[in-house]
């Protein structure tokens, strides 16, 4: 456990101690604040160079689909920001397939936004249907273990998916959703593990009950090769465009027909339900602190705006009574049972075993991260220089 802390909150965003692992300099201003700056100078596009990286991008994309039946890969979840990515791909003139991973949890409003989207952009769909005796053994596990990591089962598989399906049909490109301006802030210690096969079938391993025979995975060394030998690029396609996230929702609202759900991830009951619940309760973080923290760095909002709406309650309470029905329901529990698992000393993925605690994973990620450090270091040294 982190030890207590004076409670203090930065002066430029509103990440705070909620944080256990949070830094700040003498001026107030916390590292995720530093950190969103080094992600935008080395991730995001900018405008002067965007149009003709964004074209050199979609003329080699095409170009490593030419004899296949699609030329990239996208995720789907009736989500922002997967929908428009979906409405970028087709407007840059893509062949994309789709896929969705349905793990039991979608909203109807989640699958009616789906079915919208692509029946209006004409882009095919492969759903991955997860088996729910499986996903349900290893939810409940990770409640166990007491870690605020239970929703890394759901993007462990969705990427092991998207490797499957590109491997299937000869795709090289996985175009994502993920972007700098609405999501780079989030603390390691509030989530953690995404692609750690490791932690996962740790967890499953001390706490599960049901083997886990079709669950999609991949190991370290299978992640690695499917970049290196194999090619597969994960492309964040809204890094590379003007990505206004209120503008990008007006778009799909007006043209697709797309309908918001109320938060970030609340598409999924049981993201609605452990971000709102779970997370505050238990382990005393609320993750629109770190949304918002972003949309204020990225100018969106101003700071004020984002304490302002941090004061809105997370979830109506209504809707939180009976998300909580619903998913105790679900996962087979009793109200004891799931109030017992709530109580339980909050635990972190150091306490199991995972590539994340080994110094080989540190190691590779300081090699990946080491020509971005460097570029952004020499465009810094010398301003106009290296773009
Ligand atoms: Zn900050």
């Amino acid at each position: 456990m982190h030890p207590v802390r004076p409670y203090q909150i930065c002066t430029r965003c509103i990440m705070d101690t909620s944080d256990p692992l949070i830094e700040f300099n003498s001026a107030g201003i916390c590292n995720h604040c530093r950190g969103y700056e080094h992600q935008k100078q080395t991730m995001v596009w900018d405008e002067e160079t965007r149009e003709t990286r964004l074209q050199a991008l979609v003329g080699a994309i095409r170009n490593s689909g030419k004899k296949h039946e699609f030329d990239c890969l996208i995720g789907v979840s009736g989500g922002v920001d997967s929908t428009y990515v979906a409405y970028q791909v087709k407007k840059l003139g893509l062949r994309p397939l789709a896929v969705h991973m349905d793990n039991g949890w979608n909203s109807e409003l989640a699958v009616s936004n789906i079915k919208k989207t692509l029946d209006t952009l004409e882009i095919p769909l492969d759903t991955e249907v997860l088996d729910w005796e499986e996903f349900k053994d290893l939810q409940l596990a990770f409640l166990k273990a007491s870690t605020p990591d239970s929703e890394i089962p759901t993007d462990h598989a969705i990427t092991a998916v998207l490797m499957q399906r590109a491997r299937q049909h000869g795709i090289k490109y996985v175009i994502m959703g993920s972007n700098v301006s609405s999501e780079a802030i989030m603390p390691s210690s509030w989530s953690n593990g995404i692609r750690d096969w490791k932690y996962i079938k740790s967890v499953h391993a001390r706490f599960g009950t049901v083997p886990l025979r079709s669950f999609p995975r991949f190991t370290l060394l299978q992640f690695i090769f499917s970049r290196t030998v194999y090619g597969l690029r994960w492309v964040n396609i809204l890094d590379s465009i003007d990505y206004d996230k209120a503008r990008a929702m007006k778009v799909i609202e007006d043209e697709l027909g797309w309908v918001y759900y109320g938060g970030k991830h609340y598409e999924s009951i049981y993201t609605r339900f452990f971000q709102s619940y779970i997370l505050p309760r238990k382990f005393g973080y609320d993750k629109r602190r770190a949304h918002l923290s972003t949309l204020v760095m990225s100018g969106t909002i101003t700071r004020e705006g984002a304490l302002k709406a941090m004061e809105e309650p997370i979830c109506e309470e209504g809707l939180l009574r009976q998300d909580k029905q619903y998913v105790i329901k679900k996962l087979g529990l009793t109200e004891a049972e799931f109030e017992e698992l709530m109580a339980r000393a909050p635990r972190t993925i150091a306490d199991y075993p995972a590539y994340e605690n080994t110094l080989l994973l540190r190691v590779l990620r300081a090699c990946y991260r080491l020509p971005r450090t460097l570029k952004a270091a020499l465009s810094k040294a010398s301003p106009g220089g290296a773009a």
